[in-house]
């Protein structure tokens, strides 16, 4: 098995962390909903992308259409 041969100090092991901060998104908002959204990515509140609906939402569907 593989020994690291020297220890890591505190002061090393901090300095190769400092580059593994996580960062936060940059959100944008919907130009048809309003919500904020991952830019170019469907926006999962109302299924629209580039103005175009691609994601039919469970609310506009009508379950009597098959019924008849
Ligand atoms: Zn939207």
């Amino acid at each position: 098995m593989a020994v690291p041969q020297n220890k890591v100090t505190r002061s090393r092991r901090g300095n190769r962390r400092s580059h593994d901060a996580l960062v936060a998104g940059n959100p944008a908002e919907c130009p048809s909903c309003g919500e904020l959204k991952r830019p170019h990515h469907v926006c999962p509140s109302c299924g629209t992308y580039a103005d175009r609906e691609v994601i039919a939402q469970a609310d506009e569907i009508d379950l009597d259409e098959d019924a008849a």
